[in-house]
């Protein structure tokens, strides 16, 4: 293509406080349609709004993670539209004077550190939710959203591809999960992102004409809708006409956008500041609190890793993008006191099983019993093989390592009669392999090795009967 792909990301989050932000509604998932729900977040007239702290003090937390500058005085607007989800035709949020302003975030893509700008982190409620039957006959409004806390956070357009949109998002998400400010559950959209994409010739600097996709809520979406739109406004600009500056909606099933409507400008919400609430004014001890009170971030902890452990980069990045595998990664290597056996063991069978299954297994799994079953691997008590299947009957019955181990007969097989025995009767029961193997066929051994280990059931040590094999085998060459 012969344009440089230009994207801006506008991030919702829901916050996770107990109560909602105007008033002391429950603040949670679900629940029967309009039952948590109260004059104030359904905007009756004559009722008026108080600030919950806990949301000061969860953007606080959320603009210091993503460095940015935090306003000493900032204030509530009114931005007033009309939509059946919103009773009060009117949104609160803020809209010049944001709480938190002018920051970044490092994204690693590839092997490269990249910086993207942080705009503004501002604060708004949430709307309600139109249910629409599947007969599209009518349409149902639950107002149990309604006044939950909302922080969206607004990029600067310095995301050059779709990948790196994704990578972002990503990035954003395990930061938020590591403060724990919100549960990020994009399939429950409680993070939601906009994706605002231009193009422009290779190396131009003028800005191009930019559209905006609203409420993708899977990174899977993300990047699939920046890639697509930005594939469209190619065709357009490649055919000599112009993007037109809209808004639209992406469909993930079809794959493609549709115009939803042309852009609004800022003086069609006829923004105005909220009369109700008073402005904000920040304490610097209120911020100082929150900064001592920061837990380590993803990227700290990558570096530690890195320090501490002596893991690679590369393993570090990836344990690190979650912060429930991370807190496995510790517990499990302070139990086996290997951390490169167990960041080979996360990246490969635990991720695989979190692919499969989903981050629930997180539950069953835990630095006790994953460390033990490590430490006797990396004993030499049980075989790779062996430890995998432990796992997986642990993950099922939630039975301690050692039981199961005792139960199915796993520990490893040393006794040197046994294994001698095995090796005799192996070698007599396939005289041609010896053949071979005495006329010099090294693969001979191999095949020697793989049926004494299956007449062990798995439970030889493979390096005792490597060597017990050798032995055996060279006494029949010299005879
Ligand atoms: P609005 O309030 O109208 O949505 P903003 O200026 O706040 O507009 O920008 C919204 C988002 O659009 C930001 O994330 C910003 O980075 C992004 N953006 C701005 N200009 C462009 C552009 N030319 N191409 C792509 N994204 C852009
Ligand atoms: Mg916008
Ligand atoms: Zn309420």
């Amino acid at each position: 293509m012969g344009y440089d792909t230009v994207i801006g990301l506008e991030i919702h989050v829901e916050l996770k406080t107990s109560s909602k932000i105007f008033c002391g509604c429950k603040n949670e998932f679900g629940g029967e349609p309009n039952t948590r729900c109260c004059p104030v977040c359904l905007g009756m007239p004559g009722t008026l709004p108080v600030l919950n702290k806990k949301v000061l003090e969860y953007t606080v937390k959320a603009g210091l993670a993503m460095n940015c500058k935090t306003a000493g005085f900032s204030k509530f607007d009114r931005k007033n539209y009309f939509y059946p989800d919103m009773p009060k035709a009117y949104q609160v949020t803020q809209h010049n004077l944001p709480i938190c302003y002018d920051g970044y975030v490092d994204i690693v893509v590839g092997h490269e550190i990249k910086r993207i700008g942080i705009e503004r982190i501002h604060i708004e409620e949430d709307a309600g939710k139109l249910i629409h039957s599947s007969d599209g006959q009518d349409s149902l409004i639950d107002y149990n959203r309604c006044g939950v806390p909302l922080i969206e956070i607004v990029t600067r357009p310095d995301i050059s591809s779709p990948e790196e949109a994704k990578i972002f998002l990503e990035t954003i998400k395990t930061i938020l999960e590591y403060i724990e400010v919100s549960d990020c559950r994009m399939q429950e959209g409680s993070l939601r992102a906009d994706v605002n994409l231009s193009l422009k010739p290779k190396g131009s600097n003028t800005p191009g004409v930019r559209t905006e996709m609203k409420n993708l809520n899977s990174l899977r979406a993300v990047q699939r809708a920046a890639q697509a739109e930005a594939e469209r406004q190619a065709r357009i600009l490649d055919a000599g006409q112009e993007v037109y500056q809209e808004t639209r909606r992406w469909d993930d099933h079809k794959g493609e956008s549709f115009v939803m409507r042309g852009k609004e400008e800022s003086m069609d919400y006829r923004y105005f500041p909220e009369p109700d609430l008073p402005p904000v004014c920040l304490d610097e001890n209120f911020v100082r609190t929150i900064k001592k009170s920061m837990p380590e971030l993803p990227g700290m902890r990558r570096e530690r890793y890195v320090n501490q452990f002596g893991i690679p980069k590369y393993d570090a990045e990836l344990i690190t993008q979650n912060k429930h595998i991370a807190d496995l990664f510790e517990s499990t290597t302070e139990i086996c006191g290997n951390p490169k056996l167990v960041s080979n063991w996360i990246m490969t069978e635990i991720m695989k099983r979190i692919n499969e299954t989903g981050e629930m297994i997180l539950e069953s799994i835990n630095g006790e019993n994953f460390g033990q079953t490590l430490l006797l691997l990396d004993k030499g008590e049980i075989t790779h093989a062996s430890a995998i299947q432990v796992i997986d009957v642990l993950l099922e019955t939630g039975e301690e390592p050692v039981k199961i181990i005792e139960r199915l007969n796993l520990r490893v097989q040393r006794d040197e009669t046994l294994v001698e025995d095995t090796i005799t009767q192996v070698i007599n029961d396939y005289p041609d392999a010896l053949n071979d193997y005495i006329s010099g066929k090294e693969k001979a051994f191999g095949f020697f090795m793989g049926k004494t280990m299956a007449a062990l059931k798995g439970r030889g040590d493979p390096s005792q009967v490597k060597r017990m094999l050798a032995k055996e085998l060279q006494k029949r060459m010299n005879q």
